[in-house]
């Protein structure tokens, strides 16, 4: 009689350790950007991208081995500026025909206009929008470049074609602090989901003063909020990084507490960066180089890529982000 074996196999997703595993993937489309906003790059230096960049295939193909290998239910693109990339339309296209539950972009809104027969065409649903003021002189302080109207024309454009928009602002003391009510009514009267993003210590804040002095954390947020609407905390699933509160009759907002409530422990992220390195948490700059990857077949790949996925759930740091030196606009932000 032929023995069988009895011990069941277990198909164990890589990226899991102790119940962990990465759900959300975002791809950095290129590290450059037309912007160089004040809390992301020193000096006004803007970045360009880098001699290194993986093509559009290359980026999908790994797209298609994580989503194998990993279990990714979500994708987001970002960078950099995911809409200066001759890359986006491409992996747009492609991605909206993979089956994930929920993609979107993150985007400085500077060429929604000029994109916007190529973002309505791909049949995605949501957008972010990264926004911090609405006022032009301030805009083009923060950014250092960059047209508000530009901005405010391409959300009106993605709006009218039903596709969400959450808007994004980091509110930071004596440069848009004042701003934190203006821009949630702006929201609440578009239907558009705002969300504050508390300063984080990265790249040339990590070790500085400014970030302190910037710093405007979400106990002040809901202070000031609360002398103009009433609100309440909405429950979330788990692994949410925002705080989410309801206004009753007019929408609701976010506060993404990196460092008031931090979420690292929930996090299930996942970077891949336009040089395709692979980062598992954004505290830490270890680093997994999957271009090696691209010469192997689809089975020999998804093989090495399981190794190097338990490798990056354990770069996962916690309880709190730590600060990191790493600028967020290389790392996808
Ligand atoms: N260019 C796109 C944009 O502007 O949305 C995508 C990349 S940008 C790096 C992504 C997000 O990172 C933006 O919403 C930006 O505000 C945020 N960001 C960058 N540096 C940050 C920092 N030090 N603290 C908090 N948020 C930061």
């Amino acid at each position: 009689m032929k023995a069988t074996n009895s011990i069941p196999v277990i198909h164990q997703q890589a990226g899991s350790v102790a119940g962990r595993k990465f759900r959300n993937l975002r791809i950095s489309l290129t590290a450059s950007c037309n912007y160089a906003c004040t809390y992301c790059v020193p000096d006004g230096k803007r970045l360009l991208r880098s001699n290194e960049e993986i093509s559009s295939q290359e980026i999908i193909r790994m797209i298609r081995l994580l989503k194998a290998t990993a279990g990714i239910t979500k994708v987001r693109l970002t960078g950099g500026e995911p809409l200066l990339s001759n890359k986006f339309d491409a992996v747009l296209a492609q991605v909206m025909t993979m089956g994930f539950g929920d993609v979107s972009f993150t985007t400085n809104g500077e060429y929604l206009l000029k994109k916007i027969d190529i973002i309505r065409a791909s049949g995605i649903k949501r957008i972010n929008v990264s926004l911090d003021t609405l006022v032009s002189e301030r805009f083009r302080k923060i950014a250092r470049s960059g047209n508000l109207e530009n901005v405010l024309r391409g959300i009106e454009r993605v709006l009218e074609a039903g596709i969400s928009v959450k808007l994004n602002m980091v509110p930071m003391r004596g440069i848009n602090d004042d701003e934190i009510i203006s821009m949630l009514d702006f929201s609440l009267a578009r239907n558009i989901e705002l969300r504050y993003i508390e300063l984080m210590q990265m790249g040339h804040l990590l070790n500085s003063p400014e970030f302190d002095q910037q710093f405007f954390g979400m106990d002040e947020i809901l202070e000031l909020i609360s002398n103009h609407y009433s609100f309440s905390e909405t429950r979330l699933n788990p692994d949410a990084t925002a705080c989410l509160f309801s206004i009753a009759g007019k929408g609701r907002f976010g506060i993404i507490a990196n460092k008031s409530r931090p979420f690292c422990v929930n996090c299930n992220r996942l970077r891949l960066t336009s040089n395709g390195r692979l980062y598992g948490c954004l505290s830490n700059h270890k680093n997994h180089d999957l271009r090696p990857l691209l010469d192997l077949s689809d089975d020999e790949a998804k093989k090495d890529l399981r190794l190097v996925l338990s490798k990056a759930i354990n770069d996962k740091k916690t309880p709190w982000f730590m600060g990191e030196k790493t600028v967020m606009k290389f790392i996808g932000g």
